[in-house]
């Protein structure tokens, strides 16, 4: 049986729209980024879903590859994970001040701290849930989350006072970088000092953290001075390189049956607002995937560019999309309701990638894999090489995945 099975049903990809991740793919991508960090560890970042791949089966995936801890956004996606039964090192690094950093505690995740507020929050936890493992955040220069400079010493100085109550373990300083897709911008060159800096400081205040972070997929492939301890990808493990230096394998495909199909003539408007008339006789092929399904919607219209792959060709996406569905210029070809067709996919058989959607709607991969609805069904392959299953509500202890006890 399959080693995820329990996550993933097998569905008839004809008969819904389908989001299939394919692990096989991830496991490709982890291990090519692990080579291009050798002196460090790597984190697998899952956050939002795993980026829209599933959180567990990422994960499993990415420690079954060479991964030895993750990394979200918050404490729910933390617990989330535990629940499935992924018992490996995750950090935990957006929360307001009101997380239940007490239940993340008592879970064994780490908890990134980017302010004093932050910092009495997760000490308040730990006086009843045991002592809190954190990472201190600095802004390196986005002006976003993390420390700023100015009260990155007097954050040190709380966090060594509360080691020393035995309350918290200062197990990471961590940065980040703004414009690593563009190696050569002048701003990674004063994040990383910035980084260096806040380290020095950490370390002069009797602080000793072991994993130091700043860089994440793209200052990992480009820029090895980033490296540090421990390097943070998430969009590396989906095929996407943000600075466009190393071919990585998209793991994502979205499918979709056509629901219907019609003939019509030369004059023919479709769609709302009309922004499309039918030029010469042609068949139109309805898909049931609009924007709420995360096609974006500034792909269609009046200059839209956007395609699908049906029958081995790819169709203009005619009219605007609308919040259900999605009209192709099927030509001459009489396809019939119930073919599939591909939306977006590796692009190995012509069809287009989520890379195309991104520059057909004017934006990243990334917002189009993290995008898709919660209605499109979803499905993973290439999970053949991974031998323990995740498991909902159970802790599990070491097995060929990677994963581990909570500590
Ligand atoms: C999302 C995120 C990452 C991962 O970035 P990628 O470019 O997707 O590898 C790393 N660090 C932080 C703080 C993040 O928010």
């Amino acid at each position: 049986m399959s080693a995820l099975a329990i996550e993933t049903r097998p569905v008839a990809v004809t008969s819904r729209p389908t989001l299939t991740a394919d692990l096989a793919a991830v496991a490709a991508n982890t291990r090519d980024i692990a080579a291009h960090a050798p002196g460090a560890a790597l984190m697998a970042v899952v956050k939002a879903d795993g980026f829209g791949h599933g959180a567990a089966e990422v994960a499993v995936t990415a420690l079954a590859a060479g991964a030895t801890r993750l990394g979200v956004t918050s404490v729910d996606e933390a617990l989330a994970l535990r629940a499935a039964g992924v018992g490996a090192p995750i950090l935990s690094w957006l929360n307001p001040v009101d997380a239940d950093y007490a239940a993340a505690v008592a879970a064994g995740t780490d908890l990134a701290v980017p302010s004093r507020d932050h910092l009495d929050a997760v000490v308040a936890a730990a006086t009843t849930a045991g002592t809190a493992h954190v990472h201190l955040h600095l802004d390196t220069g986005l002006a976003r989350d993390g420390a700023p400079l100015a009260e990155w010493a007097r954050l040190c100085r709380a966090a060594r006072l509360a080691e020393q109550r035995g309350l918290l373990r200062v197990d990471g300083v961590m940065g980040h970088l703004a414009c690593a897709d563009v190696p050569a911008d002048p701003s990674n060159a004063t994040g990383r000092t910035r980084f260096a800096w806040g380290v020095e400081v950490a370390r002069a205040t009797g602080l000793r953290p072991a994993h130091r972070h700043l860089a994440a997929t793209a200052a990992t492939l480009t820029d090895p001075r980033t490296h540090h301890t421990l390097v943070r990808v998430g969009a590396g493990l989906f095929g996407i390189d943000p600075s466009g230096t190393v071919r990585l394998r998209p793991a994502l495909t979205l499918t979709a049956p056509v629901v219907s199909v019609r003939r019509v003539r030369a004059g023919t408007p479709v769609g709302y607002g009309h922004t499309w008339t039918v030029t010469a006789a042609t068949h139109l092929g309805l898909l049931p995937l609009g924007y709420a399904d995360g096609l974006p919607r500034s792909a269609s219209g009046p200059d839209g560019r956007a395609e699908v792959l049906v029958r081995g060709r790819r169709r203009r996406v005619v009219g605007l999309i609308s919040m259900d569905q999605a009209v192709v210029d099927l030509g001459d070809d009489a396809v019939s309701p119930g073919e599939v067709a591909t939306v977006f996919g590796p692009g190995d058989d012509g069809e287009p990638t989520a890379a195309d959607w991104a520059a057909w709607a004017g934006t990243i991969e990334h917002e189009i894999v993290t995008g898709i609805g919660g209605r499109v069904t979803r499905r993973t392959v290439g999970d053949e090489h991974l031998h323990a299953p995740v498991r909902r509500g159970a802790h599990r202890t070491a097995g060929p995945t990677g994963l581990r006890s909570v500590r």
